[in-house]
């Protein structure tokens, strides 16, 4: 079965068309500027990277353009549309609905629908993907996963603001996390590699990218995560600030002569490592002006490190102990400087790291020091795979 993962953003799309059988990408690409004019990155093996400027008013002519690529005579993968045998579109607020993915349905778009309110820039524009793809592909059967989901068994205690209880009644404020297929994929990973059922380990698993989040996983559960009502929530990141008094936000409204929203703005989009350094969000512009001499570029790693730092300690004591780490997503998966930072000077929670070992970018790799109790690994992340292993799962 070939399986066609959505990932609709409000003016993108991106794609990937998975052969179940070898688990190959096919072809993968991006819409761009949906609404505005329309660009189409599309790329399988045999053509490479192809790019093609395609008025695209809205997503129901984007996934016109998504599928005609894929069965183009020229850069096509199929040949025929009864190839694709079901769609996983890729959710990101499921709320309290949803802790496993679903088979979409009336009743599912409804609830995701009503979820929007709680991801605004989100949930619209996957509600978008799916009935365009619904348009666009009668009949063919399509499943819903979301970045919430893996997080809906963390227990209450984790997961309530100690504000007034009536506002978790009445707007369904809490912490919700996110990242949720990129979590339960590595995580699944670790436990094949260990070679021990997910459900004997306690691991935290550092998803860390442009945007970053850190999970605690006891018995296979979720059972804590750094991103909360919102993923500006927890460590520090690209450009978000991450966990701050919240007192703050009154107080620079103030000074500043800004609206709410204005600050929320700039917590959104102009903090976190960004704001810091001053220089850029990506973590390699930060390191190449560190190494310069740039000392508030330095100040910014040296803040993201201790930011992710704490959540080792303190999600190994939430879990009553640890038995694995887990790095995945950009910085987790490239960046080899921080992974021996946050790995050192921990012997005392029974953590060391093997140098040598560490030495890997984008690949799979334990990097495990000897004599260390805890186990290490970078696992690429793969949540377009996940999203089309559940689909196929629901599916059977
Ligand atoms: P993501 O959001 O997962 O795509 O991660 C983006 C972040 O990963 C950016 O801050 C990048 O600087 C970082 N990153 C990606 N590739 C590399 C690399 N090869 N070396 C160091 N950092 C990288």
């Amino acid at each position: 079965m070939k399986i066609l993962v959505l990932n609709a953003g409000s003016s993108s799309l991106k794609y990937q068309l998975i052969d179940m059988d070898t688990q190959a990408v096919l072809a993968k690409g991006l819409c761009e500027r949906i609404g505005i004019d329309g660009i189409l990155n599309h790329s399988t093996e045999a053509c490479g990277k192809l790019k093609f400027e395609i008025d695209m008013p809205d997503h129901a002519v984007a996934i016109k353009a998504v599928t005609d690529a894929l069965l183009s005579k020229e850069h096509g993968v199929i040949s025929s549309m009864g190839e694709i045998g079901a769609v996983g579109h890729r959710v990101v607020h499921g709320g309290e609905y949803f802790n496993s993915s679903v088979i979409i349905n009336e009743d599912v778009k409804k609830k995701i629908e009503e979820c929007s309110a709680l991801a605004p820039l989100h949930n619209p524009a996957n509600l978008t993907g799916i009935m365009a793809c619904e348009k666009a592909m009668p009949g063919v059967p399509m499943v819903a996963v979301f970045d919430t989901a893996f997080h809906q068994t963390m227990p209450s205690e984790a997961f309530l603001y100690p504000i007034p209880y009536e506002y978790y009644e009445n707007y369904k404020i809490r912490k919700y996390g996110f990242h949720g297929t990129s979590h339960y994929f590595v995580s699944k990973r670790a436990a094949e590699i260990i070679g021990k059922p997910l459900e004997e380990i306690k691991m935290i698993t550092l998803h860390l990218g442009n945007g970053s989040s850190i999970t605690a996983i006891k018995n296979g559960k979720s059972i804590d995560t750094s991103m909360g009502f919102t993923p500006l929530a927890g460590v520090m990141m690209g450009t978000r600030s991450g966990l701050i008094d919240p007192a703050i936000i009154p107080y620079i409204a103030e000074k500043e002569n800004m609206t709410v929203d204005e600050v929320n703005d700039i917590l959104n989009k102009k903090s976190g490592a960004l704001g810091i350094s001053g220089v850029s969000s990506d973590f390699r512009d930060i390191e190449e002006a560190a190494k310069g001499g740039n000392k508030r570029a330095q100040l910014a790693l040296d803040m993201f490190e201790y930011s992710v730092k704490r959540y080792i300690g303190l999600y190994a004591t939430v879990m009553g102990g640890l038995d694995a780490i887990v790095f995945t997503a950009g910085i987790g998966e490239n960046n080899i400087s921080l992974r021996e930072n946050l790995l050192t000077d921990m012997e005392f929670m029974g953590i060391t790291v093997d140098s040598e070992k560490n030495n890997v970018q984008g690949k799979e790799a334990e990097i495990t020091g000897a004599g260390s109790r805890v186990r290490s690994f970078v696992i690429p992340t793969n949540e377009e795979l996940t999203i089309a292993l559940d689909t196929q799962k629901l599916l059977g």
